[in-house]
């Protein structure tokens, strides 16, 4: 059966055609600049990239070259073959803890949540909306990035603000990047072989989270009302002092826009180093001597051995720490940098292994006293898995 999964941005459309049950990726690729000037689209079929420039006006537009893409490489011969696709949906609030079928109360619930996810949860909307009108025979569904999060106490998810403010206004902890903590911690417990674990999923890309999950359910997780929590990332700041906003926008001049903007797009690696939010430019300073880089970079691990820390307590234990995403896929420096700062727990790197780079590997040594894996996320694979558990 036939399966797509689908990402869709403001102005992008990422997708994975998979064969399911064997989780086979048929086609996949993603179409960029969507309303904007000088558009194109990428394919990869059989291990082959294609790049066409190409004008695209909208979603819908963007759906329909997919269509004949999947018609003219035999992927499919008729349209109907596609059984159901599944979106990617940021912001699924107190609402969704699970993955579910579209309707139209499924729609404006989505819609009523934008506020949380302002970039996100429009464009889903905007995706779902096209494939109904170019799908018509498919069953579409939406997973959640916040679902499996929905598993928190009370007690981890308020915010200790008036108590009213969670059912009035939805201030409370939600997380994000659920559907890759699921992914990774479903993959550890099939590498330890057992199923009541404790486990600690770090998902460190350009975005970071962490999460604490227990026999498969996550009870605490380090993003919160929004994605901008928890640890340094990219450009977000994550965890502040929450008075420095009113103070600074006083002192400053700072409209609410704006202190959102810095907190958002100029903070985190970006804010602290002056060069930029990609970790591999970081690292390329860090080499010339940039001491800014260094800075950035010690900060950025230093969260991530609090939250480590914090979770270990908070689990009574570890059965396995997971590094997953763009950085813990891929930088060695950054794994061992925080493999090495929890040598109090008994931590010990494996170089050899760690040096290895975007491949499912233990990076800790054979006496550690907790293993630590690299598991490279998949959330495409997880979206067609639970589309397909509503088909088959
Ligand atoms: P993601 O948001 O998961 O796509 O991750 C993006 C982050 O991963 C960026 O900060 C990249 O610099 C980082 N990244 C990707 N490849 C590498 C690499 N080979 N070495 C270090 N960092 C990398």
């Amino acid at each position: 059966m036939k399966i797509l999964s689908v990402n869709t941005g403001s102005s992008s459309l990422k997708f994975q055609l998979y064969e399911m049950p064997e989780e086979k990726v048929l086609i996949s690729g993603v179409f960029e600049r969507i309303g904007i000037k000088e558009s194109f689209y990428t394919i990869k079929i059989n291990g082959e990239k294609i790049k066409k420039e190409v004008d695209l006006e909208n979603h819908k537009q963007a759906f329909k070259i997919l269509v004949d893409e999947l018609l003219n490489n035999n992927i499919v011969d008729s349209l109907k073959e596609i059984k159901g696709i599944g979106n990617r949906v940021v912001q699924g609030g107190s609402y969704f803890d699970s993955s579910v079928v579209v309707d139209e109360e499924v729609i404006s619930k989505i819609d009523e949540l934008s506020a949380l996810a302002p970039l996100h949860n429009p464009a889903a909307i905007v995706g779902i909306r096209a494939e109904q009108e170019v799908f018509p025979n498919a069953l579409l569904t939406v997973v959640f990035d916040t679902a499996f999060h929905q598993t928190m106490e009370e007690e981890t998810y308020l915010y200790a603000l008036p108590y009213d403010w969670c059912s009035k206004y939805g201030i409370r902890k939600y997380g994000a990047h659920g559907t890759s903590h699921k992914y990774v911690s479903l993959r550890a417990n099939e590498i330890l072989g057992k199923n009541d674990t404790k486990l600690i999923t770090c998902h460190i890309g350009n975005g970071a989270s962490i999460s604490a999950v227990k026999n498969g359910k996550c009870i605490n997780t380090s993003m919160g009302l929004t994605p901008n929590a928890g640890l340094i990332m990219g450009s977000r700041c994550g965890d502040i002092d929450a008075t420095i906003v009113p103070y600074i926008m006083d002192k400053a001049g700072l409209s609410t826009k704006e202190i959102d903007n810095i907190m958002n797009k100029q903070s985190g690696l970006l804010g602290i180093s002056g060069v930029s939010s990609d970790s591999r430019d970081i690292e390329q300073g860090i080499e010339d001597g940039n001491e800014r880089c260094v800075l950035a970079h010690k900060m950025f691990v230093r969260r991530i051995i609090d939250y480590i820390a914090k979770y270990y307590v908070e689990l009574g234990g570890c059965d396995a720490i997971i590094f997953t995403a763009g950085i813990g896929e891929n930088s060695k420096d950054t794994r061992k940098d925080i493999m090495n700062g929890l040598s109090v727990l008994g931590v010990k790197v494996d170089d050899e292994n760690n040096s290895l780079r975007g491949k499912e590997v233990r990076v800790s040594a054979e006496d550690s006293k907790i293993p630590c894996y690299v598991i490279p996320t998949d959330e495409e694979v997880m979206i067609a898995r639970d589309t397909y558990d509503f088909i088959k």
